[in-house]
């Protein structure tokens, strides 16, 4: 990575509890690296359940009077970690190709969309706003009001290792939460380069706090952060089956969760759609971030009549795409974060193909290093592949046939997630008929990229809890509290 003083500032191998650096008890670290060389960028601590307690105790020490504090208060201090994060978004976005592989520009949007977050939360923290109810009693009166839930703990992942964790430090601090996260293993360094920032826009220690560990420690984290009758709330996004266990450790505890995990969206191409504009949405939602959202299509359905003439548009589309190191000028495609990772995408395709699929472009790793996987175009797709099942999280771009609309919104609904959806038609009555009827959080009608702040982003059945983003994500973080008083005569 290219060191200049700007890098270096933000470039942190400690972690961050109440408001200091700090190494991990036994003084044990973690390697970072860089999944398009290989090479190591840093090291960062491999913390345990006693810092993770300390970072527990610092948020709720700090707990009371950041909350004390008046909402617009808190609100200036988001406001300047918003500036600082747009002010530093080159050097951010080079931090965060470096360890996670994403294209320079999808960094810089990630980075930048993230700062939408904590700039929208701090607007929203002075709109926090309750009820009053006419009142059942003539002496009495009854008044709402939403009070923040207390210390939070976060987990995230490494797909979008900055716009992850902007999207749930800034609701909880802005209601007047304090907070304790986790990063994910790969990438903690775009999370520590967070913490740097908040530290000079001046939060008060232990209303931040960042503990990082390696995917061992992880689970002795998250116990603790479960099982800890201070922490109130726990906000996951990952697998599927680590919030799963979230959920079931926080059970004893009775905490409040919000769980963003696995998806597999289908992507609906009807007859009636612009060809053109289905090909432009596949091209974004399959292949952004090497397919490495949880919000891609994993299973694109295109109806027998458009059938071929969309997939040899995609395949023109698709050989065009440069695939390097995310830090080349062009490169639209960079590495796999890990080679579990690869290791996934291969196996989708070989199954794919061993039960009749055909390849029309991809399908194997790249020369230059081994985590790059060729953009995949895969045709005659069907249920008894891996890739109906399971997300992929990878490049590969599998084509299902269908005849009927009744039949393309059965095959969308056949499967445990309900994140996103996408479909494209020109057909009005079709796009409110099959709007309906998707069992997801989330619908793309001629549109592909669905994040913002201002939308309310989560998922229905087994992917997950609750929404974050919006006026609805904020809610998330407060408790609700009705309070009666009475012997007014
Ligand atoms: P992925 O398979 O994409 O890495 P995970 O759900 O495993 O997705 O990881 C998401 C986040 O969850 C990461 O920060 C990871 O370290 C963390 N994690 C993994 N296992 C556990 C666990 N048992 N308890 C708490 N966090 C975990």
């Amino acid at each position: 990575m290219k060191m200049t003083q700007a890098t270096q500032a933000l470039l942190k191998d400690k972690a961050y509890i109440n408001g200091q650096w700090h190494d991990a008890n036994d003084k044990a670290v973690f390697a970072v690296y860089n999944p398009a060389t290989g090479e190591k960028i840093t090291q960062v601590p491999n913390m345990g359940a006693d810092e993770t307690a300390k970072a527990i105790a610092a948020a709720a020490q700090a707990f009371p009077a950041w909350r004390a504090l008046l909402a617009k208060e808190r609100s200036k201090i988001l406001k300047k970690w918003h500036q600082l994060i747009v002010d530093n978004v080159e050097t951010l976005a080079l931090l965060l190709t470096t360890e996670q592989g994403k294209p320079l520009a999808e960094a810089r949007a990630e980075i930048l969309g993230g700062s939408n977050s904590v700039e929208w939360f701090a607007e929203e923290a002075k709109r926090i706003y309750g009820d009053t109810i006419p009142t059942h009693k003539a002496d009495a009166r009854i008044i709402v009001t939403r009070e923040p839930i207390g210390v939070v703990g976060a987990v995230t992942p490494w797909n979008f290792p900055s716009a992850m964790i902007t999207r749930k430090i800034s609701p909880a601090l802005a209601v007047g939460c304090t907070i304790v996260l986790k990063p994910a293993e790969d990438t903690p360094l775009s999370a520590l380069a967070l913490a740097a920032l908040a530290e000079q826009a001046g939060f008060p220690p232990g209303v931040i706090n960042i503990v990082t560990g390696d995917r061992k420690a992880a689970a002795t984290i998250g116990k603790t952060l479960t099982s800890d009758p201070a922490v109130r709330k726990i906000s996951f996004t990952g697998s599927t089956e680590v919030g799963k266990t979230l959920m079931r450790q926080s059970a004893d505890t009775v905490k409040k969760i919000s769980l963003e995990l696995g998806g597999n969206a289908p992507f609906i191409v009807f007859e009636s759609a612009d060809l053109d504009k289905a090909v432009d949405g596949a091209i974004i939602s399959k292949f952004r971030n090497a397919g490495q959202t949880c919000i891609c299509a994993n299973r694109i359905f295109v109806q027998d009549s458009v059938y071929d003439d969309f997939a040899s548009r995609l395949v023109e589309r698709v050989k065009k795409m440069k695939i390097g190191a995310g830090i080349e000028d062009g490169v639209v495609i960079g590495p796999l974060i890990n080679e579990r990772g690869v290791e996934k995408v291969r196996r989708h395709v070989e199954d794919a193909v061993k039960k009749g699929a055909k390849i029309l472009f991809g399908g194997k790793t790249l020369e230059r290093g081994p985590l790059f996987f060729e953009p995949t175009v895969l045709r005659d797709m069907t249920d008894a592949m891996a890739i109906k099942e399971e997300e992929t999280f990878g490049p590969v771009a599998g084509l299902f046939r269908f005849r009927t609309e009744e039949e393309a919104v059965r095959m969308a609904n056949d499967t445990q997630y309900g994140l996103a959806a996408y479909f494209y038609t020109r057909d009005l009555a079709q796009a409110f008929r099959v709007s309906e009827r998707l069992e997801y959080g989330m619908v793309g009608i001629n549109e592909a990229l669905l994040a913002t702040e201002v939308a309310p982003f989560g998922g229905v059945k087994e992917s997950g809890i609750g929404r974050e983003n919006s006026k609805y994500g904020i809610e998330d973080y407060t408790e609700l509290k009705y309070s009666l008083v009475g012997g007014i005569q």
